[in-house]
């Protein structure tokens, strides 16, 4: 019933991507974790997502709904994209992100993630059920959260393999979050078994700086662009680009105007954000040229201080608005 009420054959045909000034495209997707936001994404006719953050389509319950029941709620917004492939993020439970009550000491560092996956297969094995079968129909893209290493990896593969023969299906585009310091320093031992890269940037500055990243006055400390995660995304850009990996990245950063020009000079050509930004980060984009990006990115990598690298930000936008 939701899906007749969010897709007409009316709409107007979406075009997710924006072109900068000298002719690159950036492609632009949504974050989405509720049929409320997917209704304000078809709102303004917008035709990806980029990152669905499936977890939180259930934390409300007590219990997780089985295969058949999840794999109705997939099937929602499946519907609402196509013909467009939604990167389902696999369930990050845990951290901030608890399905009942934690008993852990110190939930953020913890059984989150691909780690709860590892722990309690059936809860990996259910939700592939329910995507693999939403995959009959319509074009899925796989994306796995707080991967640190390839063992993790080929645990999942593992998984997953036996799945894909009995569905019949091809594996699909499978990406990974990178949303760890481990996860970026092992990137290149990862690369062969994976078709594309998320960044993380909430999770990758959190534990960067090992500092909760739901508290907003120790946020304050390290602003949302901050010399040491911009010194940790050129070496992760640098490696993805040796091994040909698309770059995607889908933290809030990725709605942060103040970090647009520097993430297009550092090659992410995939942003995905929260669905209110979609339209002034597609607007700014096409006043930039990447070339022009790409300088003040090298510019960037020389500041000494956050407030050196804010000034000089500032100072592109203000040329560039
Ligand atoms: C992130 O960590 O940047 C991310 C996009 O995942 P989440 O915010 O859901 O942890
Ligand atoms: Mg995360």
């Amino acid at each position: 019933a939701l899906f007749e009420s969010i897709k007409t054959d009316a709409l107007p045909t979406p075009t997710p991507t924006a072109l900068t000034q000298d002719g690159h495209a950036i492609h632009l997707g949504a974050n989405i974790a509720s049929t409320a936001e997917l209704k304000s994404l078809s709102n303004i006719h917008w035709h990806q997502i980029d990152l669905l953050r499936t977890e939180l389509l259930f934390l409300g319950q007590s219990v997780l709904p089985d295969a058949a029941r999840q794999q109705t709620t997939y099937q929602t917004f499946a519907r609402a994209m196509h013909p467009e492939a939604i990167t389902y993020r696999l369930f990050d439970f845990g951290s901030d992100k608890q399905l009942g009550k934690s008993e852990e000491a110190n939930p953020a560092l913890g059984w989150r993630g691909i780690r709860s996956g590892m722990r309690d297969p059936k809860l990996y094995q259910e939700q592939l059920t329910a995507l693999l079968n939403v995959a009959q129909n319509a074009p899925i893209k796989l994306l796995l959260p707080m991967v640190n290493q390839r063992e993790e990896l080929i645990w999942f593969l593992e998984l997953l393999e036996p799945l894909l023969t009995q569905f019949k299906l091809p594996r699909p585009q499978l990406g990974i979050m990178v949303e760890t310091p481990a996860c970026a320093w092992n990137l290149a031992n990862m690369a062969d078994l994976i078709d594309f890269i998320s960044i993380g940037s909430n999770d990758l500055n959190q534990y960067l700086f090992g500092a909760d990243r739901l508290d907003s006055q120790l946020m304050t400390l390290y602003p949302p662009l901050n010399l040491g995660l911009l010194s940790q995304l050129k070496q992760i850009t640098t490696v993805a680009k040796q091994h040909k990996l698309p770059i995607g990245l889908c933290g809030e950063l990725g709605g942060d105007i103040k970090a647009l020009p520097i993430l297009l000079g550092l090659g992410i050509n995939r942003l995905s954000m929260p669905v209110p930004q979609l339209p002034h980060i597609c607007d700014a984009i096409t006043k930039f040229e990447l070339s022009k990006c790409r300088s003040l990115l090298e510019q960037a990598l020389k500041c000494h201080t956050n407030q050196e690298l804010d000034n000089l930000v500032s100072e592109f936008l203000q040329t560039h608005s």
